[in-house]
């Protein structure tokens, strides 16, 4: 069938508005929050699951790829047309279908956006915990693909914790459940694997997600440091200290200097760090939590611990937080997030390694993470217009995860591979590994037609890719 032909199909199936082509709209689909591009051919945005399936059939008969997107807010290049095919934006499919407390679950489309969600049932007293910093745009269905985590999975885990169930369209067209509305469905833990399959195994039409209960009282604190090896102590001797908060956040001076020039929040802009740290539970839990925290943070030197005194205060904490990666274009022309995780215990090593990678290359780099988790995020901050740079910050990035994997640690914590570390799942897997986990694709999608060329490293690849720095995929350009 001719492209004529094919639009014209698509039409049939989703409207004549819902097919796009031309190149002032299929534009703003060219990227994610990466910083990888690539222009889309077609996107379609469908209404609901039977839409799906007959795209996703289209596609078959045709034999062209098909790459699911949510909000775009991923930042691996998950969503973007890398081979070009069809892009299908789950934008549409954005109801939250029930919403049933009594078994602390919600059914949602994929297109619902995170933070909505919790919005729906705060005012019963529950939310959707997995809360990635994005969760004002990010979509349920995408959080679902890359198995995200946010400032509060140290207490409550990423999205696998909390999702139950997901209704999905295979690459056949045919639409299958996969777990349930009650835990522990039996058999294979299907829906396991899907989550996190980052949009290689099929499209999420529906998702059962649970719900939990409001904690009675929520404690948040914001420690000052003065020098960054001290913030880093305290985060060890937190945990061995057998406090688990529900967010244990880092933000370094670099990060500090962005967020207050951007949209300020009252971080001191003199400090080498801070910690934003949050307890819940019941109120003797969170006030003796907190007093504990107090102690430790004093103890490793800490100028300044300030505790939000009303729930304005708290929101204004975490504005400065969420918003950080935002803020970053308020100190820099661009910036590249990476995504390493360390064992908590070696973070002082990693962060020492990540300030001299900054020296010897010669770039900023600000730091805002989920240091309870282990999980960094340098933010590089360049500038694309200056030739070479880009390169140095790919290689710059690259000694950053390849530390992070020596230090028994990994390459993403909850970005996902995508395309942009494709590159580099040589140095956690054998090239043995990787068949099993295609033969595992192959069972779902025996044509790989679900967003080729993300995950895998190229055939050939495989084995070569080890230990090399990563490459843009060919045909991308940024
Ligand atoms: C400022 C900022 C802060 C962030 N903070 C965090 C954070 O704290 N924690 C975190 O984990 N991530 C974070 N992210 C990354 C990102 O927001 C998450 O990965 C998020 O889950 C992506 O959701 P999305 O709807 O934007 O998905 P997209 O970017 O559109 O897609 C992501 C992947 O999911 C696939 N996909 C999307 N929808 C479906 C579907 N219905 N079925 C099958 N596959 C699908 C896509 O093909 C792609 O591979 C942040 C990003 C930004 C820009």
């Amino acid at each position: 069938m001719g492209r004529e032909a094919l639009i014209g199909e698509l039409k049939k199936i989703v409207g004549d508005r819902y097919v796009l082509t031309e190149k002032e709209d299929v534009i703003v689909y060219e990227q994610d929050g990466s910083i990888i591009q690539a222009m889309p051919e077609i996107v379609v945005l469908p209404a609901d699951g039977g839409q799906v399936s007959a795209v996703v059939q289209l596609a078959g008969r045709e034999n062209i790829p098909v790459v699911p997107r949510g909000s775009g807010t991923g930042l691996a290049g998950g969503a973007v047309p890398a081979e070009g095919g069809i892009l299908l934006s789950l934008a549409r499919l954005n109801r939250i279908l029930a919403i049933d407390l009594k078994n602390r679950i919600a059914i949602v489309e994929p297109g619902v956006i995170n933070l909505e969600l919790t919005q729906a049932v705060a005012g019963d007293g529950y939310f959707y915990a997995p809360d990635p910093s994005s969760q004002a745009a990010c979509s349920v269905g995408g959080n679902v693909a890359n198995n995200s985590g946010g400032p509060h999975t140290l207490a409550y885990g990423v999205t696998t914790n909390h999702v139950l169930g997901v209704e999905v369209v295979l690459s056949s067209g045919e639409i299958v459940w996969l777990g349930g509305v009650v835990p522990d469905s039996p058999g294979y833990d299907l829906c396991g694997i899907f989550v996190g399959s980052e949009g290689t195994l099929g499209i999420v039409t529906k998702a059962v997600v649970r719900l939990m209960r409001a904690r009675e009282t929520v404690g948040t604190l914001l420690a000052v440091f003065t020098d960054l090896e001290p913030a880093i102590r305290t985060v060890v001797d937190i945990t061995a200290a057998g406090i688990i908060p529900a967010a244990l956040e880092m933000m370094d001076h670099q990060t500090i200097e962005a967020v207050e020039s951007g949209a300020p929040v009252g971080y001191p802009r003199d400090a080498a760090a801070v910690l934003l740290v949050e307890v819940e539970g019941v109120r003797e839990y969170s006030e003796r939590s907190l007093s504990l925290l107090r102690g430790i943070c004093s103890a490793n030197g800490a100028r300044e611990v300030r505790i939000a005194q009303s729930e304005a205060e708290r929101q204004l904490l975490w504005k400065g937080r969420k918003g950080a990666f935002g803020a970053m274009g308020a100190v820099a022309p661009n910036y590249y997030v990476q995504d390493g995780v360390v064992p908590r215990s070696r973070l002082p090593e990693i962060m020492r390694f990540v300030g001299e990678v900054s020296e010897r290359f010669g770039i900023k780099i600000a730091n805002v993470f989920h240091a309870g988790d282990g999980n960094l995020h340098p933010n590089i901050l360049f500038d694309l217009r200056k030739p070479g740079e880009l390169e140095r910050v790919i290689e710059a990035s690259a000694e950053i995860l390849r530390a992070c994997v020596e230090l028994g640690g990994s390459i993403t914590g909850e970005h996902g591979i995508g395309l942009e570390k494709k590159a580099y799942i040589g140095l956690l897997f054998t090239t043995e590994d990787l068949e099993a986990m295609q033969r595992v694709r192959r069972a779902f999608d025996p044509y790989s037609r679900f967003n080729p060329a993300k995950l895998f490293p190229t055939p050939s690849g495989c084995g070569e890719i080890r230990g090399q720095q990563a490459r843009l995929p060919a045909g991308l350009w940024i």
